[in-house]
């Protein structure tokens, strides 16, 4: 398939490096394919970034069949652009299809189509050390259609959004609330894909976190209510004396590339790391004997994110001393070297695009 270029008329400039936030600015092109059932994915286009049109019938605004990734490109040093496990995203995409009933991607496809739009929007590729190009593919069901079945038609886009680092004043430890009332997502439900809707489940206890002075929520399964799962749009780590502990996927928790890569760095680095279940109360109990030494975060977003206290009901506790941990620093160093460059990428885990 070929793709269509068509050039925007616009001069738009990248605000400074400073001043971009997370997920603000758009750059000025965007791709986009259509499939239906006769022509399968078709019309594959790169255009003008712009509102495009849908039916308010389309199925995604009622019935809620989205999917989408997260991944980043990075500007290194010496000028080069770089992708990191890219094809594992593209990879879990089509997971996620495949759970929501969704055509599946050709992965080689949707990658070279990825890296020309990227390679068209250089100019929008920040500089700075932990600024990059933030690319949502996107995947919506456009059926204009009332009644609940798969849709037979779809849209596949992809956007860049020039993004500053995640968290400006550098890695601040930040608070956690653990959700009592409220869950993610249950076995057998859809909590291991990357659907719009798992985010729209989660907004009520964000919420209420928010109002309590907590950035994030942590996640217990849904049956028990006594399981660890995962935070926000992170995954999670607890480091217990000198063993390093994240909940296995039971099915219900999204799996991280970040997470997959602190897990291979951890092992090629001879650390003890386990994935197993983990109970809140057990964590509680660790830090009370003085053994819960740090909590920390993964996700393409923030890459690593010390957690500096966890709220659970009354209890809280506080890990730390208010700075990161030294071993959330080291996967954080580990993972922005490799993905910025600056150090040799041992995992085989970046591509260049030329
Ligand atoms: C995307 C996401 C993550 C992190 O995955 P990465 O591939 O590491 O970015 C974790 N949890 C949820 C719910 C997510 O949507």
């Amino acid at each position: 398939m070929e793709i269509k270029v068509t050039r925007a008329q616009t001069d738009r400039t990248r605000p400074q490096d400073s001043d971009l936030g997370f997920g603000q600015v758009f750059t000025d092109h965007m791709f986009v394919m259509d499939y239906s059932e006769d022509k399968g994915w078709h019309d594959p286009q790169i255009v003008p970034y712009a509102d495009f049109s849908v039916s308010p019938a389309a199925m995604v605004f009622h019935y809620g069949q989205a999917i989408f990734e997260g991944l980043k490109a990075y500007k290194t040093v010496d000028n080069t652009i770089q992708l990191f496990r890219a094809g594992d995203n593209f990879a879990r995409m089509n997971r996620s299809a495949k759970g929501m009933c969704i055509p599946e991607l050709d992965i080689n496809f949707v990658m070279d189509a990825m890296k020309q739009l990227i390679k068209i929007e250089e100019k929008w590729i920040p500089e700075t050390l932990g600024t990059s190009l933030y690319i949502r593919p996107t995947i919506i069901a456009t059926d204009p259609f009332i009644g609940v079945r798969a849709s037979f038609t779809y849209k596949f886009y992809i956007i860049l959004s020039s993004v500053g680092a995640y968290y400006a004043e550098g890695l601040n430890p930040v608070k956690i609330w653990v959700s009592k009332d409220h869950v993610r997502a249950v076995k057998g439900g859809v909590g291991e894909f990357k659907t719009a809707g798992n985010y729209a489940a989660s907004l009520i206890a964000s919420e209420k976190a928010k109002k309590d002075g907590y950035a994030q929520v942590l996640w217990l399964d849904a049956i028990e209510r006594k399981y660890i799962e995962e935070v926000g749009a992170m995954n999670i780590f607890f480091l217990v004396d000198d063993e390093i502990l994240t909940p296995n996927l039971t099915g219900s928790i999204l799996p991280g590339i970040t997470r997959y890569s602190v897990i291979t760095l951890a092992k090629k680095w001879g650390m003890k790391i386990s994935e197993r279940k983990i109970t809140i109360d057990e964590i509680f109990k660790a830090h009370d004997k003085g053994r819960l030494k740090e909590v920390f975060g993964s996700g393409t977003a923030a890459v690593i994110s010390p957690v500096g206290e966890i709220r659970y009901g009354d209890k809280v506790i506080s890990i730390g001393d208010g700075t990161p941990g030294k071993t959330a620093m080291k996967f954080y160093n580990k993972l922005t070297d490799i993905q910025y460059g600056n150090t040799k990428d041992s995992e085989n885990w970046i591509e260049v695009i030329n």
